[in-house]
């Protein structure tokens, strides 16, 4: 297979962040690339292992606050390589405890402040109370193309955007990045944060659709247009996760 039909995944601690099946959005994204012809070669980055100079998207699971603080110091080392691929045009997903983790900081439920990887316009403090349950997001990561975006939260930190930073959707159901700005993770050009489990793509197979496009555009230069899949499952999933939210999300 040549080199233009495959795409690198950097898998940031596996051994980690991995909470809520977040494994399980690898699974989708090398399914959905191998649905249309191309194939997800995964590299699992832990501590001290070298950050690999061709990766097209970085991926990064949530996890509790011990996991976090193991990984954090490796990361933030790590903050500037990940900086300069995505300057570059590579693509990112970061779930919840690795999404805080991208930011300024983390402080957590000890009051420790975990160092963050200074990628993300954003930093996280803990609170008392965690904020669970089913969430439901309005989206437009292309200009006109409205999505929504369904999946779980369960999270201690509340989140605050850099002013200006671009959130990755409006709260329609849940708590979101803090209970109260109405917002839901941050988006920053090819990179996406958010604070939805689930795991989160099997449920969104736009969004998984989205990510591959733009990795597989870093790869090969120009942005592809993906025909549509048979996704009656997906949608069930999105439907079901949808009422759900809309009936409770956002409530302690
Ligand atoms: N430990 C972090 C918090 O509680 C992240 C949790 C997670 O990844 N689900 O906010």
């Amino acid at each position: 297979m040549s080199a233009a039909e495959r795409v690198v995944v950097g898998h940031l601690y596996p051994g980690y962040l991995n909470i809520y099946a977040d494994r399980g959005n690898i699974a989708v994204l090398a399914a959905r690339a191998r649905w249309r012809g191309f194939e997800l070669a995964v590299v699992t980055i832990e501590p001290g292992d070298p950050t690999p100079g061709d990766v097209d998207l970085f991926y990064v699971g949530g996890g509790q606050d011990r996991e976090q603080s193991l990984i954090a110091p490796d990361l933030a080392k790590r903050g500037p390589a990940i900086k300069e691929a995505l300057a570059g045009g590579a693509a990112a997903l970061a779930v919840c405890g690795g999404y805080q983790l991208l930011g300024q900081f983390y402080r957590d439920q000890r009051g420790d402040e975990q160092p963050g990887a200074g990628i993300l316009p954003l930093y996280t403090e803990a609170g008392d109370r965690r904020m669970i349950g089913d969430v439901l997001l309005e989206c437009e990561l292309d200009p006109g193309d409205v999505r929504t975006v369904a999946g779980f939260e369960n999270h201690a930190g509340r989140t605050i955007l850099d002013e200006g930073a671009e959130p990755l959707g409006r709260v329609l159901a849940g708590f979101g990045n803090d209970g109260e700005s109405g917002y839901e993770g941050c988006r920053l050009g090819r990179a996406l944060g958010t604070y939805l489990h689930g795991p989160l793509l099997p449920r969104n197979p736009w969004l998984a659709d989205w990510l591959l496009a733009q990795a597989l555009g870093h790869r090969t230069g120009e942005l592809p247009v993906f025909g549509p899949l048979e996704d009656e499952l997906e949608a069930e999933a999105h439907g079901v996760s949808s009422v759900r939210a809309r009936s409770r999300g956002g409530r302690y």
